[in-house]
């Protein structure tokens, strides 16, 4: 049973580079392998677009998330969690495991953050060490301002700690330009691929952090991932292989199509997806364009339909899945995830099915 998913991550993996997941596995500590690494990295730096090598950890994106902060902090360190939705929430939920005091500044789902309030916050807590935000927030369809984050970090001894996870490769991202020190990613968003990587971009100010940090740590410590690319061109555990090979694959064909005119494609798609919802009667969640990212198109169905009866039937009768609203929005929205290779053709057919649905989802 093969399935369109409309759900921002994961999302469909090509023809091509399934057929690379399929390939017999080669050894993670010979030569072919290295060479691979050594490729891959090169890659995933113009994907980051940065000078430094980037990490390769084996997980999925909230690993990575938990990494920056076992690596960049200690115990009791002060951090200031910007929170726009369900992921932000995540990164106050771990750093309050370690031990770390957070501030947060909290905003209404669907809203991005006001720098002012950020300037505030680290003038009355000059102790602040780090700043957590989440790019595009897929709870709720926004993309946050990095750049503008990055002008109050960079030149400072403070960390700006950027999940990525979503966001890479549909949005536009420049971490050395824009002063972002730790960016992650992971490979079932925007990298056409299954779940079971996760990426870690580093600046010279994180490396140097990394030094400093008391957290216990084992599997996450970025001192052995550096080291051991460095001196060997290898991880210091065994990898997802196969996804590492196929990794290789998805990037060749990202890379040849090349990352703007990819931008420039989700946002057309993005487009004709919000007039198609707006023609059907349901209302765009976010109202300010700007603000509205490449990854999903989050729209309030009308109120006397009930969402997860409508995502449930899409899901049983079609060969469609289509993702549902999260937290307090459950039942209430859709997220359409457009970040794997979505056609018009597909969301013309998306449209007939709610169509073909909604009369049974009154409530
Ligand atoms: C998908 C996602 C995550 C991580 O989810 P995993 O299930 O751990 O891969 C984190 N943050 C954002 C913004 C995401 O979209």
């Amino acid at each position: 049973m093969s399935k369109i998913l409309f759900t921002p991550g994961p999302t469909n993996v090509p023809e091509e580079i399934r057929q690379v997941l399929g390939q017999d596995l080669i050894h993670h500590r010979m030569a072919d392998y290295h060479q691979l690494l050594k490729e891959i990295n090169e890659d995933l730096k113009v994907v980051f677009d940065t000078n430094n090598d980037v990490l390769i950890l084996t997980s999925s994106g909230t690993g990575s998330m938990e990494s920056t902060i076992v690596n960049l902090f200690s115990t009791n360190d002060e951090v200031l969690v910007i929170n726009t939705g369900w992921f932000g929430e995540r990164f106050i939920e771990i750093c309050q495991v370690y031990g770390l005091q957070v501030h947060e500044l909290r905003y209404e789902w669907g809203k991005t953050y006001n720098v002012v309030d950020v300037q505030e916050m680290l003038e009355k807590h000059p102790a602040i060490k780090g700043i957590f935000i989440t790019y595009h927030e897929t709870a709720t369809g926004v993309v946050n301002n990095l750049e503008q984050l990055g002008n109050l970090t960079k030149n400072t001894d403070r960390l700006l700690i950027a999940d990525c996870i979503s966001g890479m490769i549909v949005q536009q991202f420049h971490l050395d330009e824009w002063g972002v020190d730790c960016a992650v990613a992971s490979s079932q968003k925007g990298f056409l691929l299954p779940p079971g990587l996760s990426f870690v971009a580093l600046s010279n100010k994180a490396k140097e952090a990394v030094e400093h940090s008391n957290i216990p740590k084992y599997y996450w410590d970025y001192r052995k991932y550096l080291n051991y690319f460095y001196n060997k061109a290898e991880q210091p555990f065994t990898p997802a292989i196969s996804i590492v090979v196929a990794l290789k694959a998805a990037l060749r064909q990202l890379l040849a199509k090349g990352l703007p005119q990819i931008i420039e494609d989700k946002q057309s798609i993005r487009k004709y997806a919000e007039d198609k919802f707006k023609e059907l009667g349901f209302t765009l969640f976010i109202e300010d364009e700007s603000i509205r990212g490449n990854v999903l198109v989050p729209v309030i169905v009308p109120k006397d339909i009930d969402g997860s009866k409508l995502t449930a039937l899409i899901d049983e009768r079609y060969d469609f899945t289509v993702a549902g609203g999260m937290g307090i929005y459950a039942g209430r929205m859709l997220r359409v995830g457009i970040i794997g290779e979505i056609t018009e053709r597909e969301i013309d057919l998306l449209i007939e099915y709610i169509k073909e649905v909604l009369p049974e989802c009154k409530k």
